[in-house]
């Protein structure tokens, strides 16, 4: 009698916490894709409470990154739906949690690819948290830390998250332009800054869309000399512009002529299937080709082996993003220097962003769709 009186308290207290832990879940409302097929819903769902280390960010602003629509499209693998995409996010701290010191409510923060990480690998402990095994992504995530619960995205009302991942808004900001910085604007700025562009550097950069106009801005802000390579006439103008002292459409072999072995640097970002080597044989000894752009895997483009001997002396590598602490100096540098995406503001609307991607495959965007979360009804 006493053991079942015994265990149906326990039962009851273990209901009760149960219950309390829901009752604190956030409710969100946002856009999501429930297929492949790109077409976005408005999408209700909840976020975890708001944890003693945490804080609950109403969002302003979401840009379109390509590598959404990689996703969406299931280019890199399998994806759960319903799928509310979203890394690059500007907003206002609604709320803190107890131990939070870095923010207050009122302060504009953003946040990129990922909210949380181990904290303990060495690559946390080296800032390079994007590398973490056990990385937990704004969205198409699972959360370690909640129940391995799925993570959703910014084309959303609202996210919470550790303080240590949210990066700090400088209040004169412009806004409007700040979330592509997120990830357009790291993703760039790392490599940039890790290989050491300055001045006088011939440089290049493939594939000029969202990240590509920002990597062209920042190495025209350390004074290289920068060429832009895209596949279309249209962005000639804008190339200049932005700074840039020549354009190569590389569907036209003129333009490519007499650029083999005279670039220090390329960065190429091209999300398609293309030639490498061309970009290979443009490095002079000791150049380097970083690639960020992320093809679909299966039209991801190859480099015989043989071509880093014939053209030895000069390096390849990748690159993921950045840190959370490259990514605040990156946003500090940004809006002290006056550096922007340039954006083309649309609604909250599930037909506008589904038109919007499409705009994105067919090359009609310049550069980067952000959606005002304020209009979201
Ligand atoms: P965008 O679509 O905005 O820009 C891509 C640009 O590349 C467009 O201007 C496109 O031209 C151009 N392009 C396409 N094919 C070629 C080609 N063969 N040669 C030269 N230019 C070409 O994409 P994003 O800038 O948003 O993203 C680019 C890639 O970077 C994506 O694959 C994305 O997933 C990846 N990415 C990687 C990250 C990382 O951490 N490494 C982080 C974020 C993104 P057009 O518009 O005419 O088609």
């Amino acid at each position: 009698m006493k053991r079942t009186i015994y265990l149906s308290i326990l039962m009851a207290i273990t209901l009760f916490v149960t219950v309390s832990a829901q009752d604190n879940r956030i409710p969100a409302k946002g856009f999501a894709v429930f297929s492949g097929d790109g077409q976005f819903k408005p999408y209700e769902f909840t976020r975890h409470a708001v944890g003693d280390n945490d804080i609950e960010i109403k969002i302003l602003y979401a840009g379109i990154c390509h590598s959404d629509l990689h996703h969406v499209r299931q280019d890199w693998g399998k994806e759960e739906f319903p799928m509310v995409p979203g890394h690059e996010i500007a907003g206002r701290v609604v709320k803190t949690g107890k131990n939070v010191t870095k923010f207050k409510v009122g302060d504009l923060a953003g946040i990129g690819c990922m909210v949380n990480s181990c904290g303990e690998c060495e690559f946390c402990k080296e800032d390079k948290e994007q590398y973490c095994k056990g990385v937990v992504m704004t969205y198409h995530g699972h959360d370690q830390f909640h129940n391995n619960e799925r993570t959703q995205g910014g084309y959303s009302n609202n996210i919470v998250l550790t303080e240590n991942f949210a990066i700090k808004i400088p209040a004169n900001a412009k806004i409007e332009k700040v979330a592509p910085l997120l990830c357009a604007g790291i993703t760039t700025y790392s490599p940039i800054h890790a290989v050491g562009v300055k001045k006088g550097d011939k440089v290049g950069v493939a594939g000029f869309g969202g990240l590509g106009h920002m990597a062209v801005q920042y190495m025209v802000a350390l004074g290289a000399e920068v060429t832009v390579f895209d596949i279309t006439e249209d962005k000639r103008v804008a190339a200049k512009r932005l700074g840039a002292v020549r354009y190569v459409n590389v569907n036209n072999p003129e333009d490519l002529k007499g650029l083999d072995n005279t670039m220090s640097f390329i960065i190429s970002t091209i999300p398609q299937k293309y030639d490498p080597s061309i970009y290979m044989k443009m490095l002079k000894l000791d150049g380097q080709l970083c690639i960020v752009g992320l093809p679909a895997t299966v039209n991801a483009p190859s480099i015989r082996i043989d071509q880093f001997v014939w053209q030895g002396g000069r390096k390849v590598f990748g690159s993921q993003i950045g840190g959370i602490k490259e990514t605040q100096e990156m946003l500090d540098y940004s809006v002290a220097n006056n550096i922007y995406p340039e954006v083309e503001i649309i609604k909250a609307d599930g037909t506008a962003i589904t038109d919007a991607y499409q705009k994105v495959l067919e090359g009609k965007v310049k550069f980067r769709y952000v959606i005002d979360i304020s209009t979201l009804k």
